[in-house]
């Protein structure tokens, strides 16, 4: 492996650090309780949360802006 594979794979990881999840500015809103509201994840191997509040799933995931204007959140 030559000096430059390594800078290459250096700099994946870079940019792969920045897809992770705890760096995206994600939020959850529970479509029943309609806000934004704190999730528990019940299996970690499952892409399924589940509202703090009411105990439903029915629960939407992505970036807090989005949500506020999807979902009219004051
Ligand atoms: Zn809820």
């Amino acid at each position: 492996m030559s000096y430059n594979d390594l800078i290459n794979i250096d700099e994946f990881w870079q940019k792969k650090e920045e897809f992770k999840e705890e760096r995206w500015d994600v939020a959850f809103y529970c479509k029943d309780c309609r806000k934004i509201v704190q999730t528990n994840r019940p299996n970690p191997n499952w892409y399924k949360f589940v509202c703090n509040e009411c105990w439903w799933s029915n629960i939407a995931i992505w970036t807090f802006e989005w949500l506020k204007s999807n979902y009219k959140i004051k």
